[in-house]
């Protein structure tokens, strides 16, 4: 009797003690996150940002508990290659964007002209990024990047983001009710992050101001100037997609681009590879996929956005604004590994004294360079892709 008396009131009592540790948790919380702001407001009357910016930006700051969970995920690194570019590369993204370049025609030719980037890669990355334009985000940046500041996901780097984005403020004289844009404190038409935004953002219009909201101007010339300060060497190619002959070796090493053709490689799309420079040979979804010679400014382009996925998105739409169409390609149904399998595959070829380039799952050109030699040691392909079966021989090892 007394034992079905306490399970009764148990069961009554436990969603009211649930309710209470939730509130209480929160309460603290949210003391947490006030002091959280109040060391950002010193932080940032260190680094210079007048009194007046500083109470603009951090005016009526809440956690904003759908940021956090959105941080959480990466669709970029989830979808199979050729099914994240189908979404992206659409015929409504190709017929819209097809209608901006000849609308921004002559302002595009200016920032080729200015930064040797080419002029469809700039609007594809604008397409990508905004829909040229139409959509720059609605969220309270500052907002967003308090709360993802304060909820420990890449928290220093977040904690800097407002700083500039306070530093954006002050000397492009924003106003907070302008502060708008991704839920990850992506800003303006070609959604940089404010380090980015302080670091390559040009004012190309020539009004004084880098306002990367209302100047498309200003917003194609500072993704073009980013892409350089990224490596881009201007007025080279990206790359092209390739077909190689059946005896060459799926090895992802770099020549003469004469040596690629020597060895008889050719252009997909039929035209010709260039005369000078060297290129890589590139296996975005491993030897099985497609195949394409690529340069450092496929790196840069990387550089915008840590996805082969992406940057294939926007080589491909690029393509479909020139006077080459892209070819199509055969991908693979196969995941890009997620993160934690990536960290584990640098933990492993560091543990076998492999100089691995970063510890945090980013596959760049040096990291793939790694893993082609590691693949060469072991007599595996050495196309130099991290998936589930380069994982597998690691971990066996
Ligand atoms: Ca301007």
């Amino acid at each position: 009797m007394r034992l079905r008396m306490s399970h009764k009131l148990n069961r009554a009592l436990l969603p009211l003690l649930l309710g209470m540790s939730v509130t209480f948790a929160n309460e603290s919380r949210a003391e947490d996150f006030s002091h959280f702001v109040d060391k950002l407001r010193l932080d940032a009357t260190a680094a210079g940002i007048s009194r007046a910016v500083i109470r603009e930006g951090t005016r009526g700051l809440t956690p904003n508990r759908k940021v956090m969970s959105l941080s959480k995920k990466q669709p970029e690194f989830l979808q199979p290659v050729g099914r994240y570019i189908s979404k992206r590369v659409t015929k409504g993204a190709i017929h819209a964007g097809r209608r901006k370049v000849r609308k921004h025609a002559w302002l595009l030719e200016q920032v080729e002209e200015r930064y040797g980037v080419d002029r469809f890669v700039v609007a594809a990355i604008w397409g990508l990024e905004t829909s040229y334009g139409g959509y720059t985000g609605k969220s309270d940046v500052m907002r967003s990047l308090a709360t993802l500041g304060w909820s420990g996901y890449r928290g220093d780097f977040f904690r800097k983001q407002f700083l500039d984005a306070l530093y954006i403020m002050q000397t492009e004289k924003i106003g907070r009710d302008r502060m708008v844009g991704s839920w990850a404190g992506g800003l303006g038409q070609t959604q940089f992050i404010p380090s980015s935004y302080r670091a390559h953002a040009v004012d190309f219009d020539g009004d004084g101001r880098r306002d990367l909201w209302r100047s498309t101007a200003d917003a194609l010339a500072s993704t073009a100037n980013y892409l350089v300060k990224h490596g881009w060497a201007p007025h080279q190619p990206w790359g092209f997609a390739v077909s190689l002959p059946s005896k060459l070796p799926r090895t992802a090493e770099t020549r003469q681009w004469r040596a690629w053709r020597s060895a008889g490689v050719r252009r997909r799309d039929g035209g010709r590879l260039p005369a000078k420079g060297s290129a890589t040979l590139f296996f975005p979804a491993g030897s099985e996929g497609p195949a394409f010679l690529v340069t450092g400014n496929y790196w840069a382009i990387r550089d915008y956005n840590w996805s082969d996925s992406y940057v294939l998105s926007v080589t491909q739409l690029a393509r479909h604004f020139g006077k080459r169409q892209p070819v199509s390609l055969d991908w693979p149904r196969t995941r890009p590994l997620l993160k934690p399998q990536r960290q584990r595959i640098q933990a492993l070829l560091a543990k076998l004294g492999y100089k691995v380039p970063n510890r945090i799952g980013r596959i760049t050109a040096d990291m793939r360079d790694v893993i082609r030699d590691y693949q060469l040691s072991r007599g595996l392909v050495a196309d130099g892709h991290p998936d589930e079966g380069l994982l597998a021989a690691l971990e066996r090892e």
